[in-house]
């Protein structure tokens, strides 16, 4: 290999760019320049959004800039969306500028594919979300309205082929316990609808006893439940769902699929059908050796299928292991040395329920696997805070990863 400067790009200022760039620029040193590239200036916390959905958390305290940490490591961010990507002549175009790579690390995350059903989505339709703290302060404004009557009806759900099924889950049981704090939940309706083929599936098949667990919470809370629900448009007052199904609603809140980014989506050989990357072992592009991808824009296909679609969820803790394991094999292409498996991981996740919450673990993520941890607990609520701070933190200060003795 040439001793000259490599020129690597990440595309992506998230869980998986930042830990990337961090890793890359423990490996390189100064070896090589290494740029972020992110249309999103800050980092976000997405675990903490349902929180700041019920108003139980600031949304400025979820958030930190991503320039000046970066900075400081001598990492180059450029502020700018990836118009094009070209794998033959190594070339990234942003709305800004353009810009050669020896070694491209992708970590773009996904779209919002509200446009997949109509009226979906707080944009252009009737239903809120949860994905940007834009969209969760106007869904936590919506809300309060809505709790502040005297009865009223929710819907809380995710469309066909969502994968980030979680916070929905959360959602549902935290509005239950608002209500009740408010001595109002007898005059409301919750109902859930889900593409998931029983509760607690989370797109993996269950992990452990949750299905159980979670069944069990959702008929204490006198949870409505729809599963298998296929949604197929949202109107002002009601989800309607595929079988003709209609559930009013005054307020709702629905998980949209996700497809990969534009540009992903438009380089032939490099994605899957949904523009999600599709990686070896070691998380390069099957057919780009020097492209690496991590996190939620890497295709995993479904440990098996389901009546409606749902996808495999990439979480925030899978998406950080993957990210570092994908730096390092990208280093190691250049430098030599040893190769890791990136996605052959554990996953830990906590849903708060607002008067208790749930810890998942699984290793690895996807079955069958060698160790299952299912606990409820409220302590499980103040770790997700801690996990926050950590987090946060690990962004600010390239902080190791957050080790579970796994
Ligand atoms: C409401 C909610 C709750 C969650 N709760 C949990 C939880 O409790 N535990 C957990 O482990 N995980 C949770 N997750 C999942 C976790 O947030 C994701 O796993 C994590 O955000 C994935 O990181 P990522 O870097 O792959 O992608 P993302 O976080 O989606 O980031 C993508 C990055 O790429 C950038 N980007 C995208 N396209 C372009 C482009 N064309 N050009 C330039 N930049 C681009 C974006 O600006 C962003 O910086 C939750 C997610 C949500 C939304």
């Amino acid at each position: 290999m040439s001793n000259s400067r490599k020129q690597i790009a990440v595309v992506g200022g998230s869980f998986g760019g930042i830990n990337a760039a961090y890793e890359l620029h423990r490996r390189f040193g100064q070896k090589a320049e290494i740029v972020v590239v992110s249309k999103d200036r800050d980092f976000t916390f997405h675990p903490s959004l349902p929180w700041v959905i019920l108003g139980w958390r600031d949304p400025r305290a979820v958030q930190i800039p991503i320039e000046a940490p970066l900075q400081r490591k001598g990492i180059r961010f450029v502020h700018g969306e990836v118009e094009r990507l070209d794998p033959n002549q190594c070339e990234i175009a942003t709305n800004s500028e353009t810009f050669h790579y020896d070694a491209a690390l992708i970590a773009s995350g996904a779209e919002l594919d509200y446009a997949a059903i109509p009226g979906l989505g707080p944009h252009s339709g009737h239903t809120h979300s949860t994905f940007t703290v834009e969209e969760a302060v106007r869904a936590r404004d919506a809300l309060a309205r809505v709790m502040a009557q005297e009865s009223g009806r929710i819907v809380v759900g995710a469309a066909p082929g969502a994968s980030c099924i979680g916070p929905a889950y959360e959602l549902v049981m935290m509005i239950d316990t608002a209500l009740k704090r408010l001595k109002k939940r007898h005059r409301f309706s919750l109902t859930f609808l889900t593409p998931e083929p029983f509760i607690g599936h989370f797109g993996v098949g269950g992990i452990g006893a949750s299905p159980r667990m979670v069944q069990d919470e959702f008929a204490e809370r006198s949870i409505d439940t729809v599963i298998n629900a296929q949604i197929v448009e949202a109107q002002p007052d009601r989800v309607v769902l595929h079988d003709g199904s209609e559930y009013l609603y005054d307020f709702s809140l629905v998980i949209p699929a996700f497809r990969g980014a534009a540009f992903v989506r438009s380089v032939a050989g490099l994605a899957n059908p949904k523009g999600f990357v599709t990686v070896n072992r070691q998380m390069a592009s099957e057919n780009f050796p020097n492209i690496f991808a991590a996190g939620v824009a890497i295709a995993i296909p479904p440990p098996r299928p389901t009546p409606v679609p749902v996808a495999v969820p990439k979480t925030g803790h899978m998406t950080e292991l993957m990210a570092r394991a994908a730096a390092r094999n990208l280093a190691a292409e250049f430098q030599g040395g040893s190769k890791v498996d990136g996605l052959t991981i554990p996953s830990s996740c906590i849903a708060d329920a607002g008067d208790t919450s749930f810890y998942l673990a699984a290793d690895p993520f996807l079955p069958p696997r060698n160790r299952v941890i299912t606990k409820k607990g409220k302590w499980a609520r103040y770790l997700k805070l801690m996990f926050e701070k950590y987090y946060l933190a690990q962004i600010r200060y390239d902080l190791p990863p957050l080790d579970f003795g796994w």
